[in-house]
């Protein structure tokens, strides 16, 4: 990872990972000198002078996980409330009648539990939307600044302001200053969902307006619906490239983007690719919600991100929801999500595993791989293949971040 650390190693800090199996099957030694990788080397036959050394046994070592896109506010809020239609509307609905136990401490104690489930499994680093809303004000992004806070010690939290729909119109005033008083507090990103407001292209521009006027990166939930008309994603990468806009962006969900033909899927695919755009695939929540108005041939409702990546689009995919009532299930582990793509979009392991681990850290604006220069993060796990590992997610995985050896002593935040 290249981003500002908020735990690393002393710098100078010379550790070998000793007998570590790459995803190509070579054995190596990966050294990491303060919080960085300074070389991956074959194994060698005995400790290499002055450093400490750490012997991953042959684990399989991946890029350490990261996870695009979680609304950790809301995580296992499926313990108090259900989705009785189980389609996004209900999940809304069921949200709000619980609205009110919601308060800041509530939302940090739930937001550390996930991300204590996301760092066993490998998380070194993860964006979550914060609900930013007329009737909760800013209790989401301070309750998950709080969990950033407590959390330092394992794992990178972000903060994006979801905010409210209608932005546009007379009722969208509130709201605009609602975002930005979210930054001024401490959000560091602008999100929204002008899919669902009465002017989705409009908002989709006041969204691009808050980002500019903040200087944050924008992430908006986009065509998170099945109808091929819906254009957010279009319209995201349109005002970008015709306005020549300097504006690091991602669209999460694109769901519309599926039930296209391909031509116009290409076409956005290439204004994507132009205008920087990455995607981020959510496939778990979405096959949850999408479709239920179908009874044969139920449409998927994931982004078709083998496409966008063959156009050269940056894709990711993350968990989204961590049970709730937009999606009851979830481990919390990026290799689940994985597997979903791999049987349900069709990628292979491997590119599978490029979305959630380089593909979510591009989203994020980070770096990372398992090369010299790169931030010495990476998970290592008991299996001899990407395939394996994605099918089985083995448990007792071993993390690295910035050439710390992330254990439950860190992740103890009382
Ligand atoms: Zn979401």
């Amino acid at each position: 990872m290249s981003a500002a650390p908020t735990r690393t190693a002393d710098e100078g800090s010379r550790v070998v990972f000793a007998n570590g199996l790459l995803p190509g099957g070579s054995l190596v030694d990966i050294t990491s000198t303060g919080d960085l990788i300074t070389g991956v080397d074959p194994v060698a036959a005995g400790p290499r002078p002055g450093s400490t050394t750490i012997d991953l046994e042959g684990r399989l070592v991946l890029p350490a996980l990261v996870e695009p896109h979680a609304h950790l506010d809301k995580a296992f809020l499926a313990e108090r409330a259900s989705n009785d239609t189980g389609d996004l509307m209900g999940a809304i609905r069921a949200l709000e009648q619980v609205r009110n136990t919601l308060t800041r401490a509530d939302i940090r104690d739930r937001a550390v539990r996930a991300a204590v489930e996301l760092s066993r499994n490998g998380v070194v680093a993860v964006r979550t939307h914060a609900d930013t809303t007329l009737a909760g004000g800013l209790d989401s992004v301070l309750g998950l600044l709080d969990a950033k806070d407590d959390c330092s010690s394992f794992i990178d939290i972000e903060v994006a302001a979801l905010v409210e729909w209608p932005l546009t119109g007379r009722g969208g005033a509130d709201r605009r200053a609602l975002a930005r008083d979210a930054i001024a507090s401490g959000a560091d990103v602008i999100g929204g969902c002008p899919h669902l407001d009465p002017d989705p292209l409009e908002a989709v521009n006041v969204l691009i307006d808050l980002a500019l006027e903040a200087g944050r990166p924008l992430d908006l939930h986009a065509d998170e619906n099945l109808r091929a008309d819906s254009e957010d994603l279009y319209h995201l990468a349109h005002r970008i490239t015709s306005d020549g806009l300097t504006l690091r962006a991602n669209a999460s969900h694109c769901v519309s983007l599926s039930m296209m033909d391909e031509f116009r899927q290409r076409q956005i695919a290439d204004l994507c690719a132009t205008a920087g755009v990455t995607v981020t695939a959510l496939p778990q929540t979405n096959l949850f919600l999408q479709g239920r108005e179908h009874h044969r041939a139920v449409p998927r409702g994931i982004a078709p991100i083998a496409l966008l990546a063959s156009a050269g689009v940056v894709v990711a995919a993350g968990g989204d929801n961590l049970q709730d009532p937009f999606n009851p299930m979830g481990r919390a582990d990026p290799l689940e999500i994985a597997a979903l793509l791999v049987v349900a979009s069709h990628l292979t392991p491997d590119h599978a595993l490029q979305t959630i681990s380089t593909g979510g850290a591009a989203v994020m604006g980070l770096s990372c791989g398992l090369e010299p220069g790169r931030r010495a993060s990476f998970v290592a796990v008991r299996a001899t293949s990407v395939r394996q590992s994605i099918a089985m997610g083995p448990p007792d995985r071993l993390v690295v971040h910035g050439g710390v050896v992330i254990d439950e002593q860190k992740r103890n935040t009382k």
